[in-house]
């Protein structure tokens, strides 16, 4: 018997979906990375940011993150998970600290650059991250941080491209500049 219970596009397709399902488009994700990245990156595109996210999403250890994240929520929300980890996930307890933990995995994907990114949206709650933290729309202790590390995760992957780009760009002019000599 396969040991794996759902493929890769199906774990795809269900994170996807109960992110939706609990409030969070992608594109929604897209201007938390488009907000990150504008001043640093000229004629960014929503578009390409949009990419980036879904890119990030294509990762398995992140829609595992999502899945298990989120299914805490939902049952936190309709009062399901032992005590005191309900209690704790419930009232989104500073101390309880696995929220952070979690999403750190997605964080890290692209380096530490990630890690910047994402304790700056965790402090000014800009966007979806706004909706997500007020209590009277669910209970949100680990989407809101799983939607933050998933920004700061395609932020860092827009601003290493860039970098590479950049360095291509200027090896050319380089070996043109050989060449011309
Ligand atoms: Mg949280």
């Amino acid at each position: 018997m396969d040991n794996l219970a759902i493929d890769g596009s199906e774990a795809y397709r269900t994170a996807v979906h109960l992110l939706e399902q609990r409030g969070v488009r992608l594109e929604d994700i897209a201007d938390l990375v488009m907000f990150l990245q504008k001043d640093y990156i000229a004629g960014l595109s929503l578009q390409t940011c949009l990419e980036a996210v879904r890119a990030v999403l294509g990762k398995r250890e992140v829609q595992n993150a999502l899945l298990t994240g989120i299914q805490l929520d939902m049952l936190a929300e309709q009062k399901q998970l032992l005590s005191p980890l309900q209690e704790m996930v419930e009232e989104d307890e500073s101390l309880y600290g696995l929220d952070e933990v979690m999403s750190l995995a997605i964080v890290n994907i692209y380096g530490s650059i990630g890690f910047t990114n994402y304790g700056y949206l965790d402090k000014i709650k800009y966007g979806i991250l706004k909706k997500l933290n007020d209590k009277k729309n669910g209970v949100h202790t680990f989407l809101d941080d799983l939607v933050g590390a998933i920004a700061a995760a395609a932020s860092s992957r827009i601003a290493h491209r860039q970098q590479r780009q950049q360095e291509e760009r200027m090896k050319m002019k380089q070996a043109f500049n050989q060449t011309v000599k």
